[in-house]
């Protein structure tokens, strides 16, 4: 394993140093051919059981033809040090989906040198999927609430359709009181039950020792290991 991932990171590392944003990034189907694309943002540092299992919920609730995971750049409101490489949270997001044929990860914020907003994404994506393709965005119930404090949220309520799913312990019921009668209007809520996981509490329980068999794939948990993330 560990000789697999450093050889997988050289490769990488060397793609990531001479890369720009592609033209149109490769992310292993048409884009003719899509008619119907789930969205996922975050920072996937790492990506777990939750995630999956809300992409798999919207995907099959809407029939999908794929759900791309976009991991964040540096989002603002974190430090460098806060953060693991772009490099390890991409890694780790091809690991969690290998055997999940519709699922996939762009390198697409990761490869922007400012900040990457949704609004931004979302436009480039559509430039890359011509208009008869939906975009949906898919966000837990955390990032659906705070849609207020986003760049251009009404911009991203009209560029897709915007899918928010239950997360355990907060609370779509508030939706509308949250984000006003309008913006409610145009947020679809798939109530489906997702696993209580966390990436923030599996970086903790690494740090402590503790297992974290189970909230993650396998894959990703042994390149945890083999690359020393999260241990104290
Ligand atoms: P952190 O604890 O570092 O914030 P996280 O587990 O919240 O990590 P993110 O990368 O911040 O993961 O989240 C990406 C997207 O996945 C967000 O829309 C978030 O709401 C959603 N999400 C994360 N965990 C779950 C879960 N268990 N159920 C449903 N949605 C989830
Ligand atoms: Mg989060």
């Amino acid at each position: 394993m560990r000789e697999a991932v450093s050889k997988t990171e050289w490769v990488l590392q060397k793609a990531l140093a001479c890369a720009k944003i592609p033209a149109m990034e490769n992310l292993g189907f048409k884009w003719s051919t899509v008619r119907r694309l789930g969205i996922m943002g975050g920072t996937f540092d790492p990506i777990h059981h939750g995630h999956l299992v809300a992409a798999e919920q919207v995907r099959q609730g809407y029939d999908l033809d794929r759900v791309v995971f976009i991991p964040s750049g540096r989002p603002p409101h974190k430090l460098d040090s806060e953060i693991s490489s772009a490099k390890d949270r991409y890694l780790m997001g091809l690991l969690a989906i290998v055997d999940s044929p519709r699922f996939c990860v762009s390198l697409v914020e990761l490869m922007r040198e400012e900040i990457a907003y949704t609004i931004d994404t979302l436009r480039q994506l559509r430039s890359w999927s011509g208009p008869r393709c939906e975009l949906y965005f898919i966000a837990g119930a955390d990032m659906a609430l705070d849609l207020p404090t986003w760049r251009q949220p009404d911009a991203v309520l009209d560029e897709c359709r915007f899918i928010a799913v239950e997360r355990p312990g907060y609370d779509l019921a508030s939706v509308e009181q949250v984000l006003g009668a309008k913006r409610a209007a145009k947020v679809e809520v798939v109530s489906a039950p997702t696993p209580d996981i966390s990436a923030t509490d599996i970086r903790k329980r690494v740090a402590a020792g503790k297992s974290i068999a189970g909230l993650t794939p396998e894959p990703v948990s042994q390149y945890i290991a083999a690359a020393g993330l999260y241990s104290a």
